[in-house]
């Protein structure tokens, strides 16, 4: 693998992390995995001058639960970390499906999930998950702190709202509330590793046996990770049948919008659109109703 030239920096504080971001300006990114920047590095499609690692910064990658206030993921935590992590697993099973699929135990072992996130790619398996159970992100620059709904975050293929000199700081999951639950469900063109040719998550919360409320993200099927709106407005006040499921999958699939290329062709993925928004919502149900016991 034949590498740019650029400086290359390891700070420990991320007080440092972020003057030199300032100071390097256009040109300097930050790494973290680097699954990501290296493969594009490799193919030339990324020349940074300068890359200032997070990975030696103490403590941002901590992962802390409140039961009261819900999980803060520090944006330098891995994948492999995220899945051997009890309380994740108890109470945000849909972002452990998603990180499950995600590459292969090698890359789970370098990558974040914050690296995902920033990455913006369409088909980022962590997105819809993250967004339908209302993560917020926290961005620092020398100018300060902000936290941000992550459904706000995308803003095309690679863009984001981030600014020149922000770094993502940490992911925020909101405290699990009884009577709801949430899913993710993908597919890719080959078994392993392979990204996703679609991915579908969603939460409900059932109340007295009818959905109140719905969430519904659609991955790969446009510029961005898409809110899948009139599909969720169609699940409100139903009941879980083949009725509701056939009514709202259907809708999902005629509000995608996703192109054809290697992976799959834009029929075949408003298809599975329509068969994992189905599954999804009758996972998401079932785990709604498991947590009213
Ligand atoms: C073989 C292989 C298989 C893969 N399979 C999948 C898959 O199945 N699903 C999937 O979604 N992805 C997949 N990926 C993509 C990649 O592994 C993930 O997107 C990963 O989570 C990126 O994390 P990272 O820490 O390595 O990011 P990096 O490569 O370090 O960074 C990615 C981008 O985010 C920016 N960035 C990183 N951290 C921050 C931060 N804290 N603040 C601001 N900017 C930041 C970087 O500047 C860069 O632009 C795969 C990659 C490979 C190489």
């Amino acid at each position: 693998m034949r590498l740019p030239r650029f400086e290359y920096y390891a700070p420990e504080t991320l007080e440092a992390a972020l003057s030199l971001l300032e100071d390097r300006g256009e040109g300097a990114f930050v790494m973290a995995g680097g699954t990501d920047m290296m493969v594009k590095m490799s193919h030339g499609r990324l020349k940074p001058k300068t890359i200032i690692s997070l990975k030696s910064i103490p403590g941002m990658d901590m992962i802390s639960f409140d039961p009261a206030n819900g999980m803060m993921i520090g944006a330098t935590t891995r994948l492999a970390d995220i899945l051997t992590d009890l309380r994740i697993e108890t109470h945000y099973p849909a972002l452990i499906q998603a990180v499950q699929t995600m590459a292969n135990v090698e890359v789970r072992n370098m990558a974040t999930l914050a690296g995902n996130i920033c990455n913006a790619a369409p088909s980022a398996d962590s997105a819809p998950p993250l967004m339908v159970m209302n993560a917020e992100v926290s961005l620092a620059s020398v100018r300060g702190e902000r936290r941000l709904p992550l459904s706000d975050f995308f803003r095309g293929p690679g863009l984001t709202l981030m600014q020149a000199g922000e770094i993502m700081t940490s992911i925020h999951l909101p405290a699990p509330q009884v009577g709801r639950g949430a899913s993710y469900m993908r597919i890719s063109a080959r078994c392993g590793v392979d990204i996703a040719a679609v991915g579908v998550g969603v939460e409900v919360r059932v109340q007295s046996g009818v959905f109140s409320e719905a969430r519904i993200v659609l991955g790969a099927v446009a510029p961005v990770p898409l809110r899948a709106s009139g599909s969720e407005a169609s699940l409100i006040g139903k009941p879980l049948n083949d009725e509701t499921l056939e009514l709202v999958s259907d809708m999902a699939a005629h509000e995608s919008k996703p192109i054809s290329d290697v992976r799959a062709s834009a029929d075949y993925r408003k298809r599975m659109v329509a068969v994992l928004t189905r599954r999804a919502i009758t996972q998401a149900y079932e785990r709604s109703t498991a947590r009213h016991s």
